[in-house]
């Protein structure tokens, strides 16, 4: 690897560490790869279409990439649980959550 190989692998290096982006290895010859596509099949699953970037190797791949769990739920989906939940209250019921958040706030 010369010289400026080893300081753009620093620097991506760098950049990567602050920029939290992904990076990718060619599985082959271990250099940096670059996504030239990203075909998403599901809202959980995607393909990535990959090129080494050492033009002496030339390797092409695909990688996918998968959800594997929550870590902390979205507040999105806290949102519509609870418009979920209060959608189906009666009249009585709507007030008694409200009492029930009032004195929580309290
Ligand atoms: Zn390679």
């Amino acid at each position: 690897m010369s010289k400026n190989n080893v300081k753009l692998k620093k620097l991506k290096t760098l950049w990567a560490e602050n920029m939290r982006v992904m990076q990718v290895t060619c599985p082959e010859c271990g250099s940096w790869a670059k996504i030239r596509k990203t075909n998403r099949k599901h809202r959980q699953l995607s393909d990535l279409y990959c090129a080494c970037d050492d033009l002496e190797c030339g390797h092409t791949f695909v990688l996918n990439v998968t959800f594997s769990h929550t870590l902390s739920p979205s507040a999105k989906s806290k949102k519509k649980l609870l418009q979920a939940a209060l959608k189906d209250l009666n009249p009585q019921q709507h007030q008694l959550a409200l009492d029930l958040l009032k004195s929580a706030t309290a």
